[in-house]
This record gives C-alpha cells, sequence and structure tokens, in this order.
C-alpha cells in the first residue's frame, strides 16, 4: 500500500514537472560585454557633437528642400567617420512641399464696448497643404470640438474656416496615444470640413501642455474624394484665446494667407552604411532614424537623434573590436515625414533583390531617457528574448514590449515580415518640441541621447549573437 501510495506520489510529481526554461544567453559574459559597450558609448563625445552639426549646420532638411542634399552629404560623411566598411546611397524619387514662406494669420471680433479687436495668431500652416493664394481668406470661424460635432453640425459648416479644439488629453499614459488621438484632427480635419464646405481649417497644435506659443506643424492627408483646402495649426497660448472668444458666443472672423504648394518630385536617397558581418554578411540587421526634418526646426529631437544614435551603433562596435556575426547596415530614411517613400523604397529593394532581414531598429521618438523597446515580433520569440531584459535594467530600458517599431522600418515588417522594434524614450517632454521651432540641438541631453544609443547597440548585440 504505501508503496502504490508512493508511487502515484511519484507519478503526481512526474506529471507536473515543468523543466525551469534553459537560459538562452549568457548572463555573465553579456552584463561583461554591455559594461565596456557602456563605458566607450558614455565617454563618446561622437554622437552629440555629430548631432551638433547635424543641427547647426544643415539644420531643416524637408524632402526635396536644399537641406535634404546637405544633410545627406553629412550623413554620408558621419557614416564614414563612424567606421562603416561601405557607405552608400539608395535613389527615390521624393515629394517636396513648399511652404512658400511665412504663413499669416488673425482674428478679429467685436468686444463689449463696441470696439473692433484685431488678434495675430502663430500659425504654421500644415505640411502636404494648399496655400490660399496671396489675398488669403477672411472668413467666419466655427469652434468645432470634435468629429461627431462636425457631423452635427454639418450645415454650418459652408465656406466658414473651420476651428477644431483638438485637445491633448494629458489623462493617457501614453503620449503616443494622446498624439495620435489629437493628430487625427490635423491628418484627416481638412478634409472631413472640406466634405461640408470649409473654407479653410486651424487646428490645435498637436503638443502637450508646452509654456510656449510655438505651433506644431506635421503632415495632413487629403481625401481626395473633396477638395484640398489650407490647412495650419495654431500654438497653444493663441489658440486658448481664440476658442475662448468662440465659446463665449463671440461673432469671430479669421483671416489666414499661406502660399504652401508643391513643387516637381525631387530625387532624394536613404543613405546607408554597412559594418559587413563576420558570418552571414548576407543577412542584415537594420538599424535606422529618418534623415528629413520639418522646416520651421533643427529637427534635433525629430529625428536627428534616431540618426546619431543609429550611427553609434557602428562607431561603438568598431572601437571595441566587436565583429557583429550579420551585416549591421544602419539607414538613414528619407522623407519619413511627408511621404515615408524613403521606408518604402528600402523595403521594396530588400524585396526585389530577395534580401534577407533579421530584424530591424528604429528610433523616431526623441533623444530622451530610454525606458523601453516595443517589439512587432512573434509572441513565442518576444517571450524567449524577454529573459534578457534584467541585462537591459541598469542602463535603463526595464521592459520589452509588445507592439511597436517604425514608421520606416514598417513597410519591411510588413512586405517581408521583417522583426521590428522601436526604441521608446520617456516622451514627457517630446510633443513640446515635436515638429515645432523650438526641437533645436540645445534641446537634446548628451547623457540621455547616449543612453538611448547604448541600448539600441545592445539589443542589436544581442540580436546579433543569439538571433530572434
Ligand atoms: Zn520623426
Amino acid at each position: 500500500m504505501i508503496r502504490i501510495v508512493w508511487l502515484l506520489a511519484l507519478l503526481v510529481q512526474v506529471l507536473s514537472f515543468r523543466p525551469t526554461r534553459a537560459q538562452s544567453f549568457d548572463f555573465q559574459q553579456d552584463s561583461i560585454f554591455f559594461r565596456k559597450l557602456a563605458d566607450d558609448v558614455l565617454t563618446s563625445p561622437a554622437a552629440y557633437e555629430s548631432l551638433r552639426v547635424l543641427c547647426k549646420t544643415v539644420g531643416p532638411r524637408l524632402a526635396g528642400s536644399p537641406g535634404m542634399y546637405k544633410s545627406e552629404a553629412w550623413a554620408e560623411k558621419a557614416l564614414q567617420a563612424a567606421g562603416a566598411d561601405k557607405v552608400w546611397k539608395q535613389a527615390v524619387q521624393v515629394p517636396h512641399w513648399d511652404r512658400g514662406g511665412k504663413d499669416e494669420a488673425w482674428y478679429q471680433y467685436t468686444d463689449a464696448s463696441g470696439k473692433k479687436v484685431k488678434v495675430v495668431l502663430d500659425v504654421l500652416a500644415l505640411g502636404n497643404s494648399m496655400g490660399t493664394g496671396k489675398n488669403g481668406l477672411l472668413k467666419k470661424a466655427v469652434l468645432i470640438h470634435d468629429f461627431e460635432e462636425l457631423e452635427k453640425r454639418k450645415e454650418e459648416l459652408k465656406d466658414v474656416i473651420v476651428i477644431f479644439n483638438n485637445v491633448f488629453n494629458p489623462r493617457n499614459l501614453s503620449v503616443g496615444q494622446s498624439y495620435g488621438e489629437s493628430g487625427a484632427y490635423r491628418r484627416s480635419g481638412p478634409s472631413r470640413a472640406a466634405k461640408y464646405g470649409a473654407a479653410a481649417v486651424l487646428i490645435r497644435s498637436v503638443t502637450a501642455s508646452a509654456n510656449d506659443n510655438h505651433p506644431h506643424t506635421g503632415a495632413l492627408a487629403y481625401d481626395t474624394a473633396y477638395p484640398k483646402i489650407p490647412a495650419a495649426a495654431m500654438g497653444l497660448k493663441d489658440a486658448d484665446q481664440l476658442i475662448a472668444q468662440l465659446k463665449a458666443g463671440k461673432l469671430v472672423q479669421v483671416y489666414y494667407k499661406s502660399m504652401a504648394h508643391f513643387k516637381p518630385d525631387a530625387t532624394g536617397h536613404n543613405i546607408i552604411g554597412e559594418f559587413t558581418g563576420s558570418e552571414f554578411p548576407e543577412k542584415f540587421i537594420t538599424v535606422g532614424g529618418h534623415l528629413d526634418s520639418w522646416d520651421p526646426a533643427e529637427g534635433a529631437h525629430d529625428d536627428g537623434t534616431g540618426c546619431v544614435q543609429s550611427i553609434e551603433v557602428i562607431r561603438a562596435f568598431k572601437a571595441m573590436g566587436y565583429k557583429p556575426r550579420h551585416t549591421i547596415r544602419v539607414v538613414l530614411f528619407a522623407n519619413e515625414e511627408n511621404g515615408l517613400r524613403g521606408g518604402n523604397q528600402y523595403a521594396k529593394e530588400a524585396k526585389a533583390k530577395n534580401e534577407q532581414h533579421v530584424f530591424a531598429l528604429e528610433s523616431d521618438a526623441g533623444g530622451f531617457t530610454p525606458r523601453s523597446f516595443g517589439f512587432t515580433l512573434d509572441a513565442a520569440k518576444l517571450e524567449r528574448i524577454r529573459q534578457w531584459v534584467p541585462l537591459f535594467v541598469p542602463y535603463g530600458v526595464y521592459q520589452f514590449a509588445n507592439g511597436g517599431g517604425g514608421a520606416d522600418i514598417g513597410p519591411l515588417n510588413r512586405s517581408l515580415g521583417t522583426p521590428v522594434a522601436g526604441l521608446s524614450p520617456d516622451g514627457s517632454r517630446y510633443f513640446d518640441l515635436h515638429h515645432a521651432r523650438n526641437d533645436v540641438f540645445e534641446a537634446v541631453n548628451k547623457r540621455e541621447l547616449d543612453l538611448g544609443a547604448l541600448n539600441m547597440a545592445l539589443l542589436i548585440y544581442m540580436i546579433d549573437k543569439y538571433g530572434l
């Protein structure tokens, strides 16, 4: 009897046995490598200095603009200086949207004493928007809080300027979510208003609670079914004042003038630098950011930081004498902001050449303190590489989140199924300067920038060593 009980107990034990997952990496050896890489990156002036040169000698670099060509020359030089084995340019036709000078706007209303009041607005035409012509538009303003109200009041929108009160929601824990929600009015608000006959649209800048009045531009996407009406973003202080007058029931007229227009497409380039793999030279790991930036700023956080962090991966590996097994490709993509032609072209050529892409990583969320990586990757594989997280924690990355990537590497994921990830830094300050004139070199902190570059290099090292 005792023997049977013992056998049963043994059986239960055997059946309930779950082997502890074999560690799929060498914690001790890898943590030593992490430490050495950190010593190199955190003491190197390279990435920060390279960013300074990009911001201060190239500056704005929208697709097709003179800055685009200057930035391409900067990128080639920076990749060569980092020690890339091979630097080359991948040509792509890019749109050339031109602001056409300074955008102008003001509004007027009659105050309680019967006096006419005129107030100037700080505005920026939205990227890809049409201009008004040199005379501008002077129209009645109608305040619309959201798309639901737009539909309810569609009869009132003929020949007016729609003012969208697209507040950036501070309750969301992810600022990216607030950006997506508020940004919907920038992307599709103009066409949705045009559907009901509006003459133009002004939105609140898609930004959090910046203590300034800088307008934030960014791309709109016209629905070709409706007239392409002019559209601009207002600085938040100006927007608040205008909206307060409208909420108070005042009859307000808004003047808006923009000379924005498209020029013929131009030939731009993805600038690519490679560190040839020692074991699998024909298998690629891509790391990148986008080289273009909006016209009013230096494009420091968006996305100069992503560019120099990516270049830093090659520089640091070379400096340490690390020889990657796969070919590491740094790609500085063309035209992310108003077309994504660079990202599309990169994926298109990869597919046409039947290239093998192991993984792609993008940094395009600002050069702030890194917090996590977001992966678009098979669930079981993500689960496996999550065992690496304790290695990253001392350097600031505490999570490998499910979902993420980058606009420029999205096409690679969609057309080749390449696993992708994006660096997710702390986003609290990003939308204070995103697409605005205050996105300048001085807004970037060297250590935060370097920590981002370091974590990117660490992730590339682990994937290069162990695969996915
Ligand atoms: Zn960007």
